[in-house]
């Protein structure tokens, strides 16, 4: 168990009037988000900035791994509304590049990719120009439910393997490493740009991560998100380690030398922080503009 958490950790405290422009939009608008369902820490820098990233399906998970604040449980019936919420939402916050997740819905026959596809058409439709990040879960593994989803094109698709693979079972419970580990190479095989993130300092020792690295390195992931897990409550996963700045920074050396690239790595990075940033470096948005032009 690690002791008081370290100054490195202390993140911009949310205010100002573009975080509660950005509060009312998704207030109003009924929506969802990651930030607040999982109470990220940067959610005052985030929403200062004009940015939230939205979280469809609902916001009660099907699963329940420990790592995780998302309420689990039976989620509600769908809201076919959703889709063009979401797509209104994007056009109200001007963004350039949108990021999307959702909770796990092992419940739906598709486990949600139908709704999914809806949400990414409808952001397409009414903000042409406009780069689409997804994060989702693996879909178990199901090759039609997932090309449902790819098959409406976003540009950027992200799923994270969290952890290392001695930890997938106590931490991740349902999801498995071969699993994500197939879920990136399939969207890879379709030609899609893929990205996935880590949490360290929940256990992992350093040989596991240099092989989960280059594990993901050999299915060609492109943009890697490396952050500190911080623990929600006393329920969750404690936190084994604080992981240093320096640490992180050597990681991320690491990771661009096995080929990633784009790495973002430090305390307080999660898979949606800065990813505008991400895509421009990695080349996204020229791409995207040019294909609407
Ligand atoms: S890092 Fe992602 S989840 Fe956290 S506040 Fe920013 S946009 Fe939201």
């Amino acid at each position: 168990m690690a002791d008081r958490k370290p100054k490195w950790l202390r993140a911009k405290l949310p205010a100002g009037p573009t975080y509660n422009a950005v509060r009312e939009m998704v207030d109003k608008n009924e929506l969802n988000t990651v930030c607040h369902s999982a109470q990220c820490p940067n959610m005052g820098e985030c929403w200062s900035r004009g940015t939230a990233t939205l979280m469809i399906l609902g916001n009660v998970c099907t699963r329940s791994c420990t790592f995780c604040n998302i309420q689990t449980g039976r989620p509600a019936e769908l809201d076919f509304g959703e889709p063009a919420r979401v797509a209104d939402a994007v056009a109200k916050m001007k963004l350039r590049h949108c990021v999307i997740t959702s909770v796990a819905r092992d419940d739906l026959e598709d486990g949600g990719a139908s709704i999914w596809a809806a949400t990414i058409r409808a952001i397409r439709y009414r903000n042409p120009g406009v780069g689409i990040e997804i994060l989702t879960a693996d879909f178990r593994g199901v090759a039609d439910h997932l090309d449902i989803v790819l098959n409406a094109k976003p540009d950027i698709f992200n799923h994270n393997m969290e952890t290392v693979e001695r930890l997938q079972r106590p931490i991740r419970r349902t999801a498995t490493y071969k699993g994500s580990l197939w879920t990136l190479n399939h969207a890879k095989s379709r030609g899609f740009t893929t990205k996935s993130g880590l949490m360290l300092g929940i256990g992992e020792r350093e040989s596991e991560i240099a092989q989960t690295l280059e594990d993901l390195r050999k299915i060609d992931v492109n943009i890697l998100t490396i952050g500190q897990y911080l623990q929600p409550t006393q329920k969750h996963e404690p936190i084994d380690r604080w992981v240093t700045p320096e640490e992180f920074e050597e990681w991320k050396e690491f990771a661009l030398d096995l080929g990633f690239g784009v790495v973002e790595s430090g305390p307080l990075v999660r898979s949606s922080y800065h990813a505008e940033e991400q895509s421009e470096r990695f080349g996204i948005e020229e791409s995207v503009a040019s294909e609407v032009a």
